[in-house]
């Protein structure tokens, strides 16, 4: 069974990717992980893609679809992680996958509306005397602005800052748009409100995963 996770920033998808993992024995694939290995591990693909990488290049869909591919053994589940990013990945994975009889099962949106995620991906604050990591919305200080161990001032990141985090929604929804064209057309598109408690999230994808409501 291969699932794609698609997760709005903010959304969680790092905590739901570990839940259906240990719920359901996923094999979580992440795109960087696959790449690091491979190049590590001087494969024909891994020295094709660090010649990208050293010249600063993309690593054409091609080779990026084909790393991931020769990944996915039949009869496992996997959570896809990153990948595919664009239509042109999905499509040749489609072709990889049509070979050995398989297909993508599942696509699924961890939907966020974007003042939520505003929201969350800026409620970081990070203590500037010790390095504490505070959260307003689910770890705030007792006293708002300072920091509880040694009272130094909470700060807010420059990567948590309201543009930035704005700049990732608008790649995020840029990029994940034709995916979600493509895959609603195959059939096999799903989303779950990632506003909900991580626990009712969880509940929702398991739901998904067992089978039923796709192809809204
Ligand atoms: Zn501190």
């Amino acid at each position: 069974m291969i699932v794609i996770l698609l997760g709005a920033p903010g959304s969680g998808k790092g905590t739901q990717s570990k839940a259906l993992a240990a719920l359901y024995g996923f094999s979580h694939l992440s795109t960087g992980d696959i790449f690091r290995a491979e190049i590590a591990q001087k494969t024909e693909l891994g020295k094709k893609a660090s010649e990208y990488v050293k010249s600063g290049k993309l690593v054409p869909d091609a080779v990026v679809t084909e790393m991931v591919a020769g990944k996915l053994e039949p009869g496992r589940r996997y959570l896809l992680d990153g990948f595919p990013r664009n239509v042109e990945q999905a499509r040749s994975l489609d072709g990889l996958l049509e070979r050995s009889g398989s297909s993508v099962d599942r696509v699924i949106l961890l939907e966020l509306p974007q003042a939520e995620a505003l929201k969350r991906l800026t409620s970081r604050r990070v203590c500037s005397k010790c390095g504490a990591v505070y959260n307003t919305l689910t770890r705030p200080p007792k006293v708002e602005g300072r920091c509880d161990d040694c009272e130094g001032e909470l700060a807010q990141r420059e990567d948590d800052s309201e543009a930035t985090a704005k700049k990732r929604w608008m790649v995020f929804e840029d990029l994940t748009s034709p995916l979600i064209a493509y895959y609603k057309a195959e059939g096999v598109f799903a989303r779950v409100d990632a506003s909900q408690e991580p626990e009712a999230v969880t509940a929702a994808l398991s739901g998904l995963v067992d089978g039923g409501g796709a192809g809204r």
